[in-house]
């Protein structure tokens, strides 16, 4: 038998983070779960969530993530606001390093999901919170009656800047292909509203302004021509990257750096269980992210018995 701290730990508090904690805390098993800014994850970044289903009129972001943590605060799970800074997980202890000592642990499960992709371009450092934003959700009314830019052509862009539309009175999507990422009941409904105008085979080259965001400069991925546009502010939105700076070369990823776990989430390394979008799925939903959680905290309850 393993002595440690705890038998799981649960890094991530997002919805993976949060369903895996819901189900271990109903097993009676001795965890916790480390949550580095307050739990949520980027749903909390979400304006609407219309395809969780049980909620047939939607819901924010911010709605969905109080339900969920007023559940599993029915089941004392212990959430801790803390930071992971390294792991060893070579080990049948698992050494999970805080910022402020190190905790134990038989499992873990690692749920620290995703942020948003820079796009790498001059002036991106520079405005970031002075007109230039990844979260419509926090941002957007600052643009009312403004021109806007968003970039990207996936799912969050189109969404977003649906959403964004509520406020500024145009929203350019600057999408650098002529077709949309985004699923098609997306693109249908950005196509439908006059606020949005497309500017396609295009990518932003320079973000410029005095002390905010004033224009952006375009690029035609055709024709090569280059083009300012005025905008009073500009919104990134082309993917995300995983959350995993913390790893090491502890567990195996994929070639974008998401952990790479099977269809019971166990990673390379045995009582390392990955879930949601950290991990490397076809489908980045809060209903896949729970869907992955809970078999992760079913897959860690039976490693941690045959431990004992
Ligand atoms: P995504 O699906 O990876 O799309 C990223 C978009 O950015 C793509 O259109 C891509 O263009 C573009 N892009 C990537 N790098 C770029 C660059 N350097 N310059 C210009 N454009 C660039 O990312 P996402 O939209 O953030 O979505 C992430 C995940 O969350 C997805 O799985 C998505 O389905 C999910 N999600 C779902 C919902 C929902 O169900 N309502 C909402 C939000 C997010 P290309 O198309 O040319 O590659």
């Amino acid at each position: 038998m393993q002595n440690a701290d705890y038998d799981l730990v649960i890094i991530g508090g997002g919805p993976a983070g949060l369903t895996a904690g819901l189900y271990a805390a109903r097993a009676r098993l001795n965890v916790v779960l480390i949550e580095k800014v307050a739990p949520g994850g980027q749903i909390l970044i979400t304006d609407w969530i219309e395809n969780y289903p049980g909620f047939p009129q939607g819901l924010t972001g911010a709605d969905l993530v109080d339900k969920m943590i007023e559940q599993v605060k029915q089941f004392d799970l212990n959430i801790e606001l803390s930071e992971v800074v390294s792991m060893d997980l070579s080990g049948p202890v698992k050494k999970i390093q805080l910022t402020d000592r190190t905790i134990t642990s038989l499992a873990v499960i690692i749920a620290t999901g995703a942020s948003p992709r820079k796009l790498g371009v001059p002036g991106e450092d520079t405005f970031y919170g002075r007109g230039l934003s990844s979260c419509a959700t926090c941002d957007g009314p600052f643009f009312r009656n403004r021109v806007v830019a968003a970039v990207g052509g996936g799912d969050t862009a189109v969404q977003e800047s649906m959403f964004l539309t509520k406020f500024a009175k145009k929203v350019y999507l600057i999408h650098r292909r002529d077709q949309l990422r985004a699923a098609r009941i997306l693109q249908e409904r950005a196509k439908a509203n006059d606020k949005i105008d497309f500017i396609w085979d295009s990518v932003v080259t320079n973000i410029s302004g005095l002390t905010n965001v004033e224009k952006i400069t375009i690029r035609n991925v055709k024709t090569d021509e280059t083009s300012d546009l005025p905008v009073d502010g500009c919104f990134i939105w082309v993917g995300i990257v995983p959350n995993t700076e913390f790893i090491g070369n502890s567990v195996e990823v994929d070639a974008s750096g998401f952990i790479v776990a099977d269809a019971h989430m166990q990673t390379s390394l045995p009582g390392v269980f990955a879930a949601g979008d950290v991990r490397n799925t076809p489908l980045r939903q809060v209903a896949s992210a729970v869907g992955d959680a809970a078999i992760a905290a079913l897959s860690a309850e039976h490693y941690i018995e045959n431990m004992k």
